[in-house]
């Protein structure tokens, strides 16, 4: 069974960490991760999203932040902002550093940004074929209400989303290719997972590069999703500020409709629901959707393992 994952960072990233310790080596997943998030930093290229999935299911992840490397420090940022330089709003750890300077010699050095993410992934093993959704430069700006544009991660990360965004553009998205091996990796599949990841600035990304929306109302897979909303509010960060922007209500049955049945044009066949939601999951049945309550939160390893479990049962897919 060939499984395929569209994934942001945190969400995605336990997700699959989840579907492996179900699956085992027996059954391929490929990632594709967004890519929308990368920034350049002061002349290195961050990958957010692509780090997040590699720490984590290469045993790296800091476990409590969710992204970033454990045992980390901070030199050289501090011996940087002696100089009054560096990173005043985002954190750069020194070993994480290491790896953004390791992707921008390869870039330089003139690879594509899937075949710099195959090398990097050679040491961290993640035990999935890892894909950026494309080789483009793609960059997600939130507009504010004073018109101002900024990057995704400022708005998150320096704004801690707390100024309002009146909307999202994606830079390069629409003039953007998949990477190669993303659209024959939902073609090819058994089946197709969208896991718990911002259905806006994560999913919704993946979604918009030219083609992936396609793949995904063609292939013979199914696809299942599992929300990223529990009980009306997002489990962490700021989806429930991302869907107001586009106008969508925070909610499981909000988020599934947004993204369609596909049977009606949509991308979902099936929609795992937080046992909290079970009149959502009622609801959708009787649209016509599978779908199931269970409980959705990722403590640890082994709960993960049986949401993914969920998830593949409702398209009836077991491993
Ligand atoms: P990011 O790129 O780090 O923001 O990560 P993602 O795009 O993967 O999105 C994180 C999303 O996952 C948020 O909308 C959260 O609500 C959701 N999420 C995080 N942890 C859990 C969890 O344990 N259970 C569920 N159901 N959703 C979660
Ligand atoms: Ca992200």
């Amino acid at each position: 069974m060939k499984i395929t994952v569209l994934s942001g960072g945190v969400g995605g990233a336990r997700f699959t960490r989840g579907l492996l310790a179900l699956v085992g080596d027996e059954h391929p997943v490929t990632v594709v991760a967004n890519t929308g998030d990368d920034m350049w930093l002061h002349g290195v290229r961050v990958c957010p999203d692509l780090d997040t999935l590699m720490y984590t299911l290469g045993g790296a992840v800091h476990e409590d932040q969710g992204w970033g490397r454990r045992d980390e420090s901070k030199r050289v940022s501090d011996d940087l902002a002696a100089y009054g330089l560096g990173w005043d709003w985002f954190t750069l750890g020194d070993l994480d550093l290491a790896t953004h300077l390791a992707r921008t010699e390869l870039l330089r050095s003139g690879m594509p940004l899937s075949q710099v993410t195959a090398r990097l992934a050679d040491r961290w093993r993640p035990g999935v074929t890892l894909l950026p959704m494309t080789d483009d430069e793609v960059e997600t700006h939130v507009v504010l209400d004073d018109g101002r544009e900024i990057h995704f991660e400022e708005w998150w990360v320096r704004h801690r989303a707390a100024v309002p965004a009146r909307r999202f553009v994606q830079t390069n998205l629409a003039v953007s290719s998949p990477a190669p091996g993303v659209l024959e990796a939902l073609r090819d599949a058994d089946v197709v997972a969208i896991p718990p990841s911002n259905p806006v600035v994560s999913v919704g990304t993946i979604l918009a590069v030219p083609g992936v929306r396609d793949a995904l109302a063609t292939t013979d897979a199914p696809v299942v999703g599992v929300s990223p909303v529990v009980g009306g509010a997002p489990v962490r960060g700021m989806a429930d500020a991302c869907l107001a922007a586009i106008g969508v209500e925070t909610s499981a049955l909000g988020v599934a409709e947004h993204y369609g049945r596909r049977a009606e044009g949509g991308i979902l066949d099936a929609w795992l629901v937080d046992e909290v939601d079970a009149p959502a999951a009622a609801r959708l049945r009787d649209a016509g959707w599978a779908s199931r309550a269970v409980p959705t939160l990722m403590t640890d390893v082994p709960t993960t393992a049986r949401i993914a479990a969920a998830a593949l049962d409702l398209v009836d897919r077991q491993p």
